[in-house]
This record gives structure tokens, C-alpha cells and sequence, in this order.
């Protein structure tokens, strides 16, 4: 039988409506709409298209965002600094993302420490991970609480199960590991050195694939009947883009898909507004 479709857009839809009504309920309690600050160093081509589309969300949801763009002179540092320091201190705003990656000459931890622990809605602040790392409630980057709200939403429970996390970033597969085993999976992490990949990953119930490798994942690397989440986005050469997995192939083999494009990418935006609207943990 081929695998269920499990289709971002449907599922964004759906989504989108609940955290609409989140979103007016938290205006109430605030008396204001929950507001979201969106810190921009320099111009970058591809954070520019990830901005308008976080924009657009926010606005969809009634999510109160604002897009601070700095200019990367020699006074940035202390610039980012105060900047930051002002949103800490803001009533109105409930979550700071910085657009990352910074410029080279600036440090994306230190900018990632002087946002306060409790606006830190994209989960990239040490304090955000380490209680992610000792199962707390934590605000978690959006990509790794979209993969969750998806398996939950397709009623895929990963307690008891054997997940395999292809990719150990800090924003992808780090924080989505940590969340699996919050949850009760059995998990392992794979990266560029693992050995036999395939072997690892034909054990998974749960297979993520979060490597930034076009096809990496062919149908003989999976489990008859596993859930495939597919997080790569690569830019193919005709145009485009592609995941990490070969769909079609895989399609035929897993029980659950999700495609490239129209699956997790779908779904990130909205969690970083479903954590503005719900705020401090
Ligand atoms: P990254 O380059 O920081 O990390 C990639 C990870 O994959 C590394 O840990 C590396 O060791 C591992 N890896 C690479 N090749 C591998 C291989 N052949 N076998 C096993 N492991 C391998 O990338 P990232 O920021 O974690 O993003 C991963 C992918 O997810 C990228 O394609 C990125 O564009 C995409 N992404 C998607 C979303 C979304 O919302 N859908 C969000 C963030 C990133």
C-alpha cells in the first residue's frame, strides 16, 4: 500500500485557523496582539524571502511582527546589543527571532545569549537548550516543533518506537532528537562520519532525514511501513527544490511521507508564531 501523504499544506491550514483563535484569545488577555520581533543584520537574498514569508504568517494569524533591519557598519555590535536589550524590555513584543546566519564578524552566540530567555521564540538561546536537554519546557526551534506536530497530528506516537535522526545540527537534528526521546522513543543520531547509513536507518519506526543531501534516502534505507519526515531543502539544478529523500521511491516502502516542497517547510513559520502566541514557558 503507498504511503500516506502527510501534506503541509492541509495540515498548515489547519494550523493556521487554530492559532488565529489562539492568537485573538492571547490579544485579550494581553490588550494587545501578541508581537513578534524579527532582528535583521545586513541584506541577504535568501533571509529576505524567509522574512516575507514569516511577515505574511504573522499578519494571517494576527501576530503583531516587525521586521528591525540593521545595517553591518563598524557599530553593529553595540547596536545589536542595545537593540536587543530595548526588545527584552518591551511589553508589546512576546518573541525576538535574529535572522540568522549574522554576518562573519559577528558572534551568533553571543547575540543568541542577550536575547531573555523568555522571547526566545526560535529556542537558539543556550538556556532554551539546556532545558530542552534536561526535559523542561523550553521554547524549541521551529523546524524540530513543526517534525513533532506532525507526527502528533498523523497519530504517529514515538513512544517505544526506534527513531533514527539523520543530521545533528543545533537547529534541526539536535533539538528534534531531544524531543524524540521527551518523548519516549528510542534515538539514534546519525551525521556525515556514521557508518553504514542504511543499516541504521532500515531499523527506524520514526526516519528523519535533516542532512541537506538531495536523495540520500532511497527506498531500500527504509523500514516497510516507517514514517519518512523529510526536512532537507536543496536547490535543484534546473530550479527548484528537492528533499533529502527520494520520494517516489520511498512513497512505495514507508507507511507516512511527508513531501519536498509542501511538507515541513510548511509548517515552521507556524510554530514559531504557535510559541509568540503561547509564550514564556
Ligand atoms: P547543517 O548543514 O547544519 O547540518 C547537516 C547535518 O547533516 C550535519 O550534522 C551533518 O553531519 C549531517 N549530514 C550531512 N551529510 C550527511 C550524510 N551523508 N549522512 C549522514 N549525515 C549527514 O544543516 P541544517 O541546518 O541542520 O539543515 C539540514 C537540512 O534541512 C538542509 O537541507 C536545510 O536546508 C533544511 N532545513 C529545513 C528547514 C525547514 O523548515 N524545512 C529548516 C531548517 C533547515
Amino acid at each position: 500500500m503507498p504511503a500516506q501523504i502527510l501534506d503541509g499544506r492541509a495540515l498548515g491550514a489547519i494550523i493556521k485557523d487554530e492559532l488565529k483563535a489562539k492568537a485573538r484569545k492571547r490579544a485579550e488577555e494581553l490588550g494587545w496582539p501578541p508581537g513578534l520581533a524579527i532582528v535583521r543584520v545586513g541584506e541577504e537574498a535568501a533571509s529576505a524571502v524567509y522574512i516575507k514569508q514569516l511577515l505574511r504568517v504573522a499578519a494571517e494569524i494576527g501576530v503583531d511582527a516587525q521586521l528591525i533591519s540593521l545595517e553591518s557598519d563598524n557599530t553593529i555590535d553595540e547596536t545589536l546589543s542595545t537593540e536587543l536589550s530595548r526588545l527584552n524590555e518591551d511589553a508589546h513584543i512576546q518573541g525576538i527571532i535574529i535572522q540568522m546566519p549574522l554576518p562573519p564578524h559577528l558572534s551568533q552566540q553571543s547575540a543568541a545569549n542577550a536575547i531573555a530567555s523568555t522571547k526566545d521564540v526560535d529556542g537558539i538561546s543556550p538556556r532554551s537548550a539546556g532545558n530542552l536537554f534536561l526535559g523542561l519546557p523550553s521554547f524549541v526551534p521551529s523546524t524540530s516543533a513543526a517534525i513533532m506536530e506532525a507526527l502528533d497530528r498523523a497519530g504517529i506516537n514515538p513512544a517505544g518506537k526506534r527513531a533514527v535522526v539523520v543530521g545533528r545540527s543545533n537547529v534541526v537534528g539536535k533539538p528534534l532528537s531531544f524531543l524524540l526521546l521527551q518523548r519516549n522513543a528510542t534515538v539514534t543520531i546519525c551525521g556525515r562520519q556514521t557508518r553504514s547509513l542504511g543499516a541504521i536507518t532500515r531499523l527506524a519506526d520514526i526516519l528523519v532525514a535533516a542532512a541537506g543531501q538531495a536523495r540520500l534516502i532511497t527506498a531500500e534505507m527504509v523500514k516497510p511501513g516507517a514514517a519518512v519526515i523529510d526536512v532537507g531543502i536543496n536547490v535543484k539544478p534546473e530550479g527548484g527544490i528537492t528533499g533529502d529523500v527520494d520520494f517516489e521511491g520511498v512513497k512505495a516502502v514507508a507507511g507516512a511521507i511527508t513531501p519536498v516542497p509542501g511538507g515541513i517547510g510548511l509548517l515552521t513559520n507556524l510554530m514559531v508564531m504557535k510559541q509568540v502566541i503561547e509564550g514564556e514557558r
